[in-house]
């Protein structure tokens, strides 16, 4: 069996969430009449101190919804270079909320929140648009999993109230951060206007994620999910898998977090260009190849040559991700191929 790290997405739900997805009690939820998703969604605006909040198919989804409560179309949200929002989710913002993006880079994704600040751009007039919104990516994906500090946000937070500008949070990792900086749920929330949280990432959850906002955000993003199609009937079984994560699945992540650090100083070892294992603070080990003959596309293939798959997510870049479904044992034997990877 191959040893897949191409990302945190490829878990399969474990027998137990099976049996918790068949036995969930359902309904019509574009009545409101789904059990199951109603109490998931009201658990989880709770989890972050907020009203209410919107079961969706996926993150990219709940993201768009987000960002169509807070930007209007001709504004301008601005994200950091390669966060999720600009980079992965094929123009969403442009096709769907019709509005610009202007961005910020940091190295590894790294928040500060004087970067977003200095170029933001709000009431700008007639001539150029208007900034309304900023999001914010914790942990960043792209970044290698990097965890946001929280005097950061709460400095970005300050700042935005400043100059009347609402802050959304990508927070599909936001388990693996909270997990990593024992900042709690709500703290998180409280500086946030919007929130996106995926399930089917490290939790395991075959399908789902939820955007959390007020009352009034969540009424207006139901419309805009039916309205894009989103809809969704008897969905409580995919719900019942998303209470079935929260469950069981927040505390095992600091497994993950372990088996990333092992990962990323046997490969530090091996050659200490590739990545510096202190910046590997979650589940991502993202390597930089810049120093090396091949590209992130050879290297691919050669671990998956030998059964462990990789994702090359630049010429010069690859990712690892480690999952529920990646063990000890399985760590050991990644290690090993890796090695032979890369010496050869
Ligand atoms: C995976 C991910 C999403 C959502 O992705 P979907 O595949 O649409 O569920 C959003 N933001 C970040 C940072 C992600 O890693």
């Amino acid at each position: 069996m191959a040893i897949d790290l191409r990302s945190d997405t490829v878990t399969k739900p474990s027998q137990e969430m099976r049996q918790a997805i068949a036995n969930a009690p359902v309904g019509d939820d574009v009545y409101g009449d789904d059990p199951t998703v109603n109490s998931l969604e009201e658990r989880v605006a709770a989890m972050f101190g907020k009203e209410a909040a919107v079961f969706a198919p996926t993150g990219s989804l709940a993201n768009q919804l987000a960002i169509r409560m807070l930007v209007a179309p001709g504004e301008e949200l601005i994200a950091e270079t390669n966060s999720h929002i600009v980079r992965a989710e094929l123009g969403a913002a442009a096709v769907f909320s019709g509005i610009t993006t202007r961005t910020w880079p940091a190295v590894h994704g790294l928040l500060r929140a004087a970067d977003p600040l200095e170029i933001a751009r709000p009431d700008s007039g007639p001539y150029l648009v208007s900034t309304t919104a900023i999001a914010v990516e914790n942990t960043h994906n792209f970044g290698g999993g990097t965890v946001q500090p929280i005097s950061e946000i709460a400095a970005l937070r300050k700042g935005a109230d400043a100059m009347g500008l609402k802050l959304h949070l990508d927070g599909a990792r936001i388990w693996n951060a909270h997990i990593a900086s024992g900042v709690s749920f709500l703290e998180y929330g409280q500086y946030f206007d919007t929130i996106s949280v995926c399930l089917s990432k490290g939790l395991g959850a075959p399908v789902g994620s939820i955007m959390i906002s007020t009352k009034e955000r969540v009424a207006k993003a139901r419309i805009w999910r039916k309205r894009y199609g989103a809809g969704m009937r008897q969905v409580g079984i995919l719900a019942a898998a998303g209470h079935f994560a929260l469950d069981n699945n927040i505390e095992r992540l600091s497994d993950d977090h372990r088996r990333a650090k092992e990962l990323a100083t046997a490969i530090a070892t091996i050659d200490s260009s590739l990545i510096d294992p202190a910046t590997v603070q979650t589940n991502i080990v993202g390597l930089d190849l810049a120093h090396l003959s091949i590209t992130a596309a050879e290297l691919a293939k050669r671990c998956r040559d030998n059964g462990l798959w990789i994702s090359a997510l630049g010429p010069k870049y690859a990712r690892l991700v480690t999952h529920m479904d990646f063990d000890d044992a399985q760590c050991t034997e990644a290690i090993e191929i890796l090695k032979k990877a890369l010496v050869a």
